[in-house]
């Protein structure tokens, strides 16, 4: 019997576990580079939006935030630039959980940075990889070393079209690289069009709402991303059946290796709030809710046990 497992090594099922759902935004910008909210405004900009978490990301810098927002979690964090990759266009690093930076050469590798934000416990999002006109050949050989990368990035998609990077995502997962997939605002434009923030998050599943768990649940990836979608649930058994259960959308796409997978479409007029496949001999399987707006939710992948 084929297993699907949700287990650690395998990649997390965060409907199967207990805990609390937390909404967050991971890459904001602000007026300490090029954002058009201070510091503070932004964050109360998240809370207000009924946010639990979030990271400002500035370009180069850590920005610290003294005022105190009650019941809402910070997380430090920076955007560092990096060398040029394949196609001539640098790396956007989105660095976490770091609160000190060293002086970083105008130009750092890609292994650099990597190595200043490890060694000072931080975590890595490859931003952006369309975008940057990052290929998969770019990020496989980090692939180890950080967390995952942005699929869906608000301010990309707005500016030149260019905000969605799920095939540089299924060209990692389908080379057997379990990095996870992020949804962002990578928020610059609060105040003026195109508004770029509110648009992109991750819903994290948590025992509570501290710096440790909401950590610890994004190295697990216990979390999905959306433009809009809930997933409610989603169940696989050892069969390789797998279900999903969401709010209503007008596709669910069952995103496999190579040309495996399945898609379901409400009749016109009509929507989903579920599906099911039973899927035949795939490495991973993934899970893409869109509504009528076009707004999707992805889910984590889930690896079949054989290549977990
Ligand atoms: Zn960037
Ligand atoms: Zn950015």
């Amino acid at each position: 019997m084929r297993q699907i497992s949700m287990k650690r090594n395998h990649l997390s099922n965060p409907f199967k576990i207990k805990g609390n759902w937390y909404k967050g935004n991971l890459h904001t910008h602000t007026t300490n580079s090029d954002g058009d909210l201070s510091p503070e405004e932004a964050v109360a900009w998240y809370k207000d939006r009924s946010y639990d978490f979030l990271a400002i990301t500035d370009h180069g810098k850590i920005t610290k935030v003294e005022k105190k927002f009650p019941d809402f979690l910070l997380i430090e964090g920076v955007e560092i630039g990096a060398e040029k990759a394949e196609l001539g266009q640098g790396y956007h690093i989105v660095c976490l959980n770091i609160s000190d930076l060293p002086e970083l050469k105008e130009v750092p590798s890609v292994q650099e940075v990597i190595d200043i934000v490890r060694e000072r416990g931080g975590k890595l999002i490859i931003g952006h990889p369309y975008w940057s006109a990052l290929t998969f050949s770019d990020i496989i050989s980090l692939s180890n070393e950080i967390l995952g990368i942005e699929i869906f990035n608000s301010t990309c998609d707005l500016a030149i079209g260019k905000g969605f990077s799920t095939v540089h995502w299924d060209d990692l997962l389908i080379r057997g690289k379990k990095v996870y997939g992020f949804a962002v605002d990578d928020s610059h434009n609060f105040t003026a069009a195109p508004f770029d923030a509110g648009a992109g998050w991750i819903m994290v599943k948590a025992k509570h709402l501290t710096k440790e768990n909401i950590l610890e649940a994004l190295e697990e990836g216990d979390f999905y991303s959306s433009c809009g979608p809930i997933i409610k649930d989603i169940s696989i058994d050892g069969n390789g059946k797998i279900k999903v259960s969401c709010t209503p959308v007008v596709r669910i796409n069952f995103i496999c290796d190579r040309t495996s997978g399945k898609v379901f479409r409400a009749e016109k007029g009509s929507s989903l709030t579920k599906a099911e496949v039973t899927l035949g001999e795939v490495k991973y399987v993934r899970v893409e809710c869109i509504d009528k707006e076009g707004m999707a939710a992805w889910s984590n992948p889930f690896f079949l046990k054989k290549w977990a």
